[in-house]
């Protein structure tokens, strides 16, 4: 059952894949771990219902079951138990959702059997909230993980109490729909077949496209992500001309209990605008002393996964041409982890290397911190970027982003050629442009006097998630 109600203003209920530090493969974890928090405390009652994989978090946190039934996959008859995390640690309710041989895993994603994992959970969430006595203010669902739950409150006949309740989709990522054949229909629970349409997208079950179509709202990460969903979302494009009456874009925010300088546990020297050089100069001394790399030179540094959606099919090449063409003036070093020839591109360029390219294949969030903290430029040549948090991330360490104008990046970094710049921009996802960019950051660098002023400006903005909270509250008082 709920839990007692209390005396805050909305109860609202978010269901993901993902929520950190619980489980986390992007930014769609960060914004998860961080939202329901800042809307608690502006009075909110928030919650999460996310899978109970098998993550380190769940073996360090105390549990209580509140909740045990079962439910149907098609002909499949599951047994669910729903636990609490006792002590609200994240600032919210946090529920997991556990389901026996589907959902008991170590990683988040990438298993054959990833449709009937992501349709139990949904239908388990669902089964759950209508069992409680007090029945949230609105319940928003995150990506094509949880795109089935509009439909299913609306038009599956086990759920009808539930069709009044507004629903809010958040688009993280349109790239990835969560398709699955007409074949395997029957994981939606029984529904209004006069409904078909709203499930379909290209002759397949849509979850993605489904949760346009039904929820009551829906949301991207940056509105200039939503612009270019009109004209570039795999497929999706009629559909985002279509609903655009009820789409917005509301702009992640970051958050600084986690993403400070001055108070960042994964950092040997923390540092804050007053002590800026100094701090700066540390973090990058003991950074590059780790990959063996020249603190003298400018760093360069990429984070992220290593797939085209990021461009980061670029950087070899861009390694490449920067010596060639600019000189040996500059280090890199790269993070991340995905497609196994980029990550086998990356691992050979040691070979050129004197001093002033390395890299770390796999996923550091330690790393991560020590890159932002040490770096002075972050490059991100993506090709698809929502949101971005690393160039937010990046302006609060003082590092200065290299960024492609698209998506939230368009939004969030201004060209230095702008009397109010603080980045570089470029148009193309090209390694020409890439490079390019470099040689102005290059150039930058060895302006002393400009070069901490921008730092000093960029520390100083303001992407906290207050203000992203609030727009949330906004848009869930507008039903
Ligand atoms: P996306 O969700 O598309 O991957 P975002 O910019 O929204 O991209 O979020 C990326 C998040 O994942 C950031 O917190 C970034 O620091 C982190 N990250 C990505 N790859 C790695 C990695 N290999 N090691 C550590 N952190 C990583």
């Amino acid at each position: 059952m709920f839990p007692d109600p209390n005396e805050s203003d909305m109860n609202i209920v978010h269901i993901s894949a993902e929520c950190y530090p619980v489980a986390k493969a992007g930014g769609l974890g960060d914004v998860v771990g961080a939202l329901p928090r800042f809307q608690t405390e502006l009075g909110n009652r928030a919650m999460v219902i996310m899978p109970m994989y098998r993550t380190p978090y769940l073996y360090s946190h105390n549990w209580q079951v509140v909740h045990k039934s079962s439910a149907n996959l098609g002909h499949w008859f599951f047994d669910y138990t729903v636990i609490k995390e006792q002590t609200n640690a994240q600032g919210f309710e946090l529920y997991l959702i556990d389901i026996n041989g589907l959902l008991d895993r170590e990683r988040v994603y990438g298993y054959n059997d990833d449709t009937e994992r992501f349709c139990a959970f949904q239908i388990s969430a669902v089964h759950w909230i209508n069992a409680w006595d007090q029945l949230p203010d609105v319940v928003h669902v995150h990506d094509h993980h949880a795109g089935l739950i509009p439909f299913m409150m609306q038009h599956c006949y086990a759920f009808k109490r539930l069709a009044g309740i507004p629903s809010v989709l958040t688009i993280h990522n349109a790239q990835y729909q969560g398709q699955f054949s007409w074949d395997k229909s029957i994981y939606v629970p029984q529904w209004d077949s006069w409904k078909r349409g709203l499930l379909e997208w290209e002759g397949s079950i849509n979850p993605l496209a489904s949760a346009v179509k039904c929820a009551w709202k829906v949301t991207t990460v940056s509105t200039t992500y939503l612009h270019e969903l009109r004209s570039m979302s795999n497929g999706l494009e009629p559909l985002f001309e279509y609903e655009k009456g009820k789409c917005s874009g509301i702009l992640n925010g970051i958050d600084y209990t986690v993403w400070d300088p001055s108070h960042d546990r994964y950092l040997e020297h923390p540092f804050s605008t007053l002590h800026l050089s100094a701090g700066k100069k540390s973090n990058k001394e003991l950074l590059c002393s780790q990959f063996g790399l020249d603190p003298s030179k400018p760093l360069f540094v990429f984070i992220g996964r290593l797939v085209g959606e990021k461009g980061a099919d670029l950087l070899p090449q861009v390694v490449y041409d920067s010596f060639e063409f600019i000189g040996r003036k500059m280090t890199f070093l790269m993070l991340g982890s995905g497609e196994s020839d980029i990550e086998h591109r990356l691992r050979q360029l040691n070979a050129l290397s004197q001093g002033d390219y390395a890299e770390y294949i796999g996923y550091n969030e330690r790393l991560s911190h020590q890159m932002y903290a040490g770096a002075d430029f972050l490059l991100m040549p993506s090709r698809v970027e929502p949101c971005g948090l690393n160039q937010l991330y990046a302006l609060r360490y003082g590092t200065v982003p290299i960024v492609r104008k698209t998506g939230g990046l368009y939004d969030t970094v201004i060209d230095m050629g702008d009397p109010s710049g603080y980045g570089f921009t470029f148009q193309h996802a090209a390694v020409g442009d890439v490079t390019q960019a470099i040689y102005r950051a290059v150039h930058f660098f060895s302006e002393k006097d400009h070069f901490h002023a921008i730092r000093q400006k960029i520390m100083g903005l303001d992407y906290s998630w207050d203000r992203s909270a609030a727009e949330y509250i906004r848009l869930y008082k507008g039903f």
